[in-house]
Formats: C-alpha cells, structure tokens, sequence
C-alpha cells in the first residue's frame, strides 16, 4: 500500500548519478528517505548533489520511505503569489494553484467532426448505460480510441484525467468482452449465479491509486450495466476478505492498483492467464509512485499472444517510451492535446522588473547553470540582438533567430542551439515559429508578449514530449494586468519570485 503524506523539507545525503538514486535527510526527524532519478524534474537530475536543500512529498513502500514530487527548497520559499503582493488575498499560498478543484468535464467545444455515440459502432446495451448516464457527444478521445479499442489494436494515449478517457477504453473493452465466445457460456451462468465463479478474468486495468481505481471501478458500473459482465476493484489498505469473496464469486473484468493484485496473486485468488485487455492508467504516475517494477512482473504473467493492452498517460516520459515498447505491439499513438504544453509539468514564474533591469536579471539568472538550454523571448528583432551582444560579452555562449537574419545564419544558430554549442538562443515569436528543439530547460520572456495566448505557446516550446521545464517572465512593473490575463487564460497562478536582486 502507497500512502501520501504531506509536502515535507531535507537535504540530499547522498546521490549516485550514474545509478540514479541516493538518500535524503529528512528535516522531522532525520529519516532517511530514498530518492529515485524518477522523483526529480527532468532538467534537475543531472544538478542533484549532496547538501542541497528541496522539499518532497513521500509515500510509504514495503522497503521504506520514498520521495516523489521534488522541488527545490529556494523555490517554494522565495516564491509568492501575484496577488499576494497586490494584497488581494490575506493567506499565504505558496504553491502554483489551479482555479477550481474537480475534474473538468469534458465540453462540448471539444466535439470532433460532429461525431455522435451511435456512430461509434457501440452495441445497443451500451449506448443505452450512455444515455441514462446522461452523456451526449462523445469527447474527443472517447472519437479516436473507441474505434481503434474494437479494433482490437494498441493503445499509446496521451490524455489526462478529465478528458473522459475512463469511457473512452471501459466501453470498447465491454462491448468486446460481450462478443467473444464466451458470452454464450455466460449467459448461461447469469441464470445460474452458482456457477459465477466459473468466469476468467479477461481483462485487467491497472490504477496508480485507489481513489482512481474506485472510480474507474464505478465508470465500469455504469457502463457496463445492461452486459451482463461483472468486474471488481482490487486495493490495499483495506482487509482483502471482501475482495476475495467477490472474485470467487466469479468477475470479468479487474480494477486494480499492483500492491494488492500482486499479493491475491501469490496467494492464488487472481490468475491473469486468460488476460485479453489490459490498460495501464496514468503510466506517469505509476511511474512517480515506483511501480514500473510490479508492472513488468504483472505482464508476465499475462498471455504475451493476442493480447491487447493500451497505456494511457498524461505526459510520455523516456521510461514510460521504454515501456510501452515492451508492452503494447505496433499501437496507435492518441495525443488529445497535442498543441497544448502540459501546464502541470512546467515550473512557471514571473519576475516584476523595472525595464532596465531586464538585462542583469537575465545574466544573474543565466549564472544558474541548471539552465542547460535557453530559449529567450524578446519583443523585437533590435532587443534581440542587442541582449544576445550583452551575453556574448558576459562570455555567455548565445545566438539571435529574426526576421532580419538570412535564412542560412538562422539555420546555423538553430543547429549551434540544438547541438549545444550555443546555451542561449533569443528568438523573435515569429522567426520561433515552428522551432521544433527538444531539451529547452528554460523559456525565458525577457518581454511579455502583446497576446496572452503567446505566453502558453512559448512556454511550450519546454516540456515537449512530456519532459519538465522551466518558464520565467519577465514583468515590468506596469504590466500587472497582462499578467492576470494570462493568469486567467492558463487558470493558473504563476508565483512570483521577490528574492531577487533586482526585485522592486
Ligand atoms: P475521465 O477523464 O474519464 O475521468 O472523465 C471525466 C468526467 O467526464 C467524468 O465525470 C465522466 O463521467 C464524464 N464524461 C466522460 N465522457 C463524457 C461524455 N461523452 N459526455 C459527458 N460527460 C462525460
């Protein structure tokens, strides 16, 4: 069993880059808490080193403590909110928020192509449990997976929670369930409740959580409430006799998180040989939480022919790339959003400056050498030129990309950023446009842009394929405005750093 505590504060004992682990000293009571490569942001692994201060969330494992979710401790601590320096609000948060708690329910703006439920192929007993629970318009990945799920192919869906995602595997994987040769058998059995038990288990999803297998569990209720087919969900941290009362009686479909089916597994209560689905959900998270390793023994044990299996992630790091390759053959890859950088995953902050103070702040900044690869917003091409004049005489390694360059220098500087022979490139939006350089630690807006839709397209050009990143901004000191705009518009706070030299 996984069990979160609070946000907490250490420094790293110890850290081994090279097998990407260590320890922190934990400040309570000076625990020792492990700490895997797979906890730090991506841009910060390779800066871990003993004696650095961060903060980190831990989860208790059968082996001990382990810590995920780690930030940096100068962070949370020099960060406050916009509208704490406006006063607006009396508590101190120091933590990005997102407006509104719940999960967003997908919106009708969201429809694809005009695409109804019917024409999703979908039996009648299904699209009936769709109605009565009141849904309309497919979303769009409910559009895009749907038809691929029936198929019978793999899965590699990039999509968060919230975008209907749970409907868009549990109906495909009940309306095949229902088809194989085995329904005949089972209706049988649905006149005859003593022979549940009977029932394989034919398909398994797998949930970081308890909270998201309970509701996963609940969706496969809904859904799946005029088939006939039966499922259960499997966790810890509860007694396991109802559990294994429930499988006795005989279940299709299994909801669960790796701790517990992994131990109903050994004592013999669940056997996984008759697997025809499985789904992997929130792989980034399963990930964060360490369970990469029950995963793989899990898959072992399922048939490795004619199986299917779809992984569904909110980013797509290196390990979860790594993974599907093991797991899923030949699948279609689903990106829900693909022109939308995964706001959760960025490290946003806004620096508020006087104008002329722009140029030190970025030097100061630039001193930090965690900024690996840095992509600089200006306004115009002039800014651009004469801030990339500044740094080169810093004897910091930068280029401009503008309209005014010729289309062979803006080749060359791109290739010296890609390549890391320049650190820092300082781009116009338009001459950035359709700049595809994977790897940028850092979007830095030395001007905000006039579009607060720009910001979110800047500072995507970080956390491409799901990797972290970092986006500063810079605000001058009249521009409080723009900056609730963009607040607004990503529907997000962006902390707003005051320890710093040049703050005003
Ligand atoms: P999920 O991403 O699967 O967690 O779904 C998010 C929420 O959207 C859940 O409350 C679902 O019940 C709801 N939902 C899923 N699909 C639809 C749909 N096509 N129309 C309306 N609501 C939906």
């Amino acid at each position: 069993m996984i069990k979160e505590t609070p946000r907490m504060t250490g420094t790293v004992k110890w850290y081994n880059k090279k097998k990407g682990f260590g320890f922190i000293t934990s400040d309570m009571n000076g625990e020792e808490v492990f700490l895997h490569r797979t906890a730090l942001q991506p841009h910060e692994e390779v800066h871990i080193v003993p004696g650095d201060r961060i903060t980190f969330k831990i989860q208790k494992k059968e082996k001990g403590l382990a810590a995920r979710d780690i930030k940096r401790f100068t962070e949370e601590n020099e960060f406050l909110t916009f509208d704490q320096i406006e006063n607006d609000i009396e508590s101190a948060d120091l933590e990005t928020k997102r407006f509104g708690e719940k999960a967003e329910v997908p919106q009708s703006d969201q429809v694809e192509n005009g695409m109804k439920f019917a024409d999703l192929d979908l039996k009648p007993e299904l699209l009936r449990a769709i109605g009565d629970a009141g849904y309309v318009i497919p979303t769009p990945i409910q559009v895009r997976a749907i038809p691929i799920v029936l198929k019978g192919q793999d899965l590699l869906g990039c999509a968060q929670t919230g975008t209907g995602k749970t409907a868009a595997f549990a109906l495909p994987i009940l309306q095949r369930l229902g088809k194989t040769s085995d329904s005949q058998e089972r209706s049988k059995y649905q006149n005859n409740s003593k022979k549940h038990h009977l029932r394989r288990v034919r398909a398994l999803i797998l949930s970081p959580t308890r909270e998201l297998a309970i509701q996963i569990g609940n969706s496969f209720n809904i859904y799946g409430k005029y088939t006939g087919l039966r499922s259960t969900v499997i966790y810890g941290g509860v007694g396991q006799n109802p559990q294994v009362k429930k499988l006795q009686s005989g279940v299709d479909i299994i909801i669960a998180t790796p701790g517990r089916l992994l131990d109903l597994i050994r004592q013999g209560y669940i056997n996984l040989s008759h697997i025809e689905t499985f789904v992997l959900d929130e792989g980034d998270r399963m990930l964060d939480m360490g369970f990469i390793p029950d995963i793989r023994t899990l898959v072992k044990m399922m048939p490795q022919k004619n199986r299917q299996a779809l992984i569904f992630s909110a980013t797509i790091p290196r390990e979860i790339i790594k993974l599907s390759k093991n797991i899923l053959h030949e699948p279609v890859e689903i990106n829900i959003s693909p022109n939308k950088p995964t706001l959760e995953i960025i490290q946003q902050a806004a620096y508020v400056i006087m104008k002329e103070k722009k140029q030190a702040l970025l030097e100061y900044l630039l001193a930090d050498s965690s900024i690996t690869r840095a992509l600089v917003f200006t306004r115009t091409k002039h800014s651009a030129n004469r801030v990339v004049k500044k740094l080169q005489r810093r004897g910091i390694r930068a280029d401009a990309i503008h309209g005014n360059k010729s289309q062979s220098a803006r080749q060359n500087a791109l290739k010296n950023f890609r390549t890391g022979k320049v650190r820092v490139l300082v781009a116009t939006d338009v001459a950035s446009r359709g700049l595809d350089v994977d790897n940028i630690s850092h979007v830095i807006q030395f001007d905000l842009p006039d579009e607060s839709e720009t910001y979110l397209h800047r500072i995507g050009r970080t956390a491409r394929a799901g990797k972290g990143g970092a986006a500063f901004a810079f605000c001058e000191k009249n521009q409080h405005r723009k900056l609730k705009e963009i607040e607004q518009l990503i529907r997000m706070r962006v902390k707003i750093v005051r320890n710093h030299p040049y703050a005003v």
